[in-house]
Formats: C-alpha cells, sequence, structure tokens
C-alpha cells in the first residue's frame, strides 16, 4: 500500500532526479580534488602536511558524497519498481513530508530513529 498521489511520486521524482544531478557532479568534483598530492610539487604555502589533511578530508567528502549518490539511486531503482515511499524495514508508508525534505531516505522516521 502506498500512501502517496501520483501528483506527489511526480514531484519526488523530479526532487530525486534533481539531487542525483547535483550530488553526481559533486562527486565529480570531489573525486578531482581528493586525487593523490604529488608532494614534490606541493609548493607555495601549502606544506606538505597541509597537502595531505587536504587530500585526507577531501578522500572523506568524496566517500560521503559517493554514498549519498548510492542512496539517491537506490531510491531511483525502488521508483522504477515501484515500491518507492514504502519503508524498507517495516513496509509502512515513509510520509510525504519526509520524502520532500530527504527524497533518497529508504526508511521510515521511526525505524531510521530505532537504528540509533
Ligand atoms: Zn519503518
Amino acid at each position: 500500500m502506498n500512501a502517496l498521489t501520483e501528483d506527489e511520486r511526480a514531484h519526488l521524482r523530479g526532487l530525486l532526479e534533481l539531487a542525483e544531478a547535483r550530488v553526481d557532479a559533486g562527486l565529480s568534483a570531489s573525486t578531482q580534488e581528493a586525487k593523490p598530492v604529488d608532494l614534490e610539487l606541493a609548493i607555495g604555502r601549502l606544506s606538505r602536511v597541509d597537502a595531505m589533511q587536504h587530500q585526507q578530508m577531501a578522500r572523506a567528502r568524496r566517500d560521503r558524497v559517493a554514498a549519498q549518490l548510492e542512496q539517491i539511486r537506490s531510491a531511483l531503482r525502488r521508483f522504477d519498481a515501484g515500491a518507492y515511499g514504502a519503508c524498507i524495514s517495516c513496509g509502512e508508508p515513509i510520509g510525504y513530508a519526509r520524502l520532500v525534505a530527504r527524497p533518497e531516505a529508504l526508511k521510515c522516521q521511526a525505524c531510521q530513529l530505532g537504528e540509533g
């Protein structure tokens, strides 16, 4: 049982596709940034330590963005499977307001909070 109307589903689908495009672009940028630093070429005010710290932060950011993108794509796959909007944990409708705020959400608030 899906609690979303057709209009709501269409709106959420649009939000997901926008989010995918935005996050995908962000991932390209942070992948570029996370490339190994050529320490021999680290010059100017950026010391080697700074360069390595910067790279570690860029990698962590890239990993977060990659995970977010995977979650959005997973939501889009569920859309195509007709399962979008139902909690993957308890099967209850996730709720339109929550999905507008987080279109990639796969779980209802209760289950998400229950995970800690
Ligand atoms: Zn749930």
